[in-house]
């Protein structure tokens, strides 16, 4: 049997390299991202993307909620239970988790990692959502984001939702597949639209490719976006998931907007 204890000289050289490396990644991510609290913008001295202070005014989403659509209960009614809207308008994912309410700090987060450039904070965020998940990341056989329109994608160069199941996938060692679900549609931004029109907006704007056929047929999928608003993006998405043979669709999102929740 190979000596990979400790003693080894060898493996001990190894380490101590790869905590060398490790300092100098950390101090080139410092250059690139100081380390500032994306909520109130003052130093905090690490890398945690968000003081205390920030952290601790963010509302999280825990249990008692819906099974399926994730909405908080004002209290307990026991376990399994849905909301009056999961069993009158059954979603077309098989459930919906998010971490927090769009509000605050949330809103913050979601906004610094769309427009501010700050990748930084999808580790963070990342790990919130693996939590929020409920062991859904862990039972997945692929991890898939919400894609841009390529154009979108060319014009920032980033896909938030993209960043954060990159992120999900290999914290959790699912399989991560960016490229299995498209956007054929260009669509109007969602934002300032009502419900019904952005239903309209996204409908048939996402299709499988046929390689991601072959990956997602009886699979069970965790879809990742950044926030959830009236679920016409995700749903959309969900769909073309569905028609392409996917046997159960798990939501996640970092954030989910106010309106809806009981
Ligand atoms: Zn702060």
């Amino acid at each position: 049997m190979e000596n990979e204890g400790a003693e080894n000289p060898g493996r001990r050289l190894a380490d101590g390299l790869r905590r060398g490396l490790r300092g100098l990644m950390a101090a080139a991510v410092d250059a690139v991202y100081p380390p500032v609290c994306a909520g109130c913008g003052r130093m905090t001295g690490q890398h945690r993307g968000v003081c205390p202070a920030c952290w601790s005014t963010l509302r999280l989403i825990e249990r008692p909620y819906c099974e399926v659509l994730g909405l908080p209960f004002s209290h307990d009614l026991g376990a399994g239970i849905l909301s009056a809207d999961a069993i009158a308008n059954p979603p077309v994912f098989e459930r919906l988790r998010s971490v927090a309410i769009h509000d605050g700090i949330a809103k913050s987060l979601v906004h610094g990692l769309k427009y501010r450039d700050r990748t930084d904070l999808a580790v963070m965020m990342a790990k919130w959502m693996i939590r929020a998940s409920d062991g859904h990341v862990r039972a997945c056989d692929a991890v898939v984001p919400v894609p841009l329109h390529a154009f979108r994608l060319w014009n920032r160069k980033f896909n938030q939702s993209a960043e954060l199941a990159r992120v999900i996938a290999r914290m959790s060692a699912r399989p991560y597949l960016p490229s299995a679900l498209i956007r054929i549609k260009r669509t109007a931004r969602q934002v300032g639209l009502g419900a019904s029109q952005r239903q309209d907006n996204v409908r048939g704007a996402f299709q499988v490719t046929e390689a991601g056929k072959a990956a997602l047929f009886g699979k069970r999928i965790v879809l990742v976006d950044d926030v959830y608003t009236t679920g016409a993006t995700v749903s959309a998405a969900t769909r073309a998931l569905k028609k392409a043979g996917a046997a159960d669709v798990t939501v996640l999102t970092f954030a989910r907007a106010m309106s809806g929740l009981i």
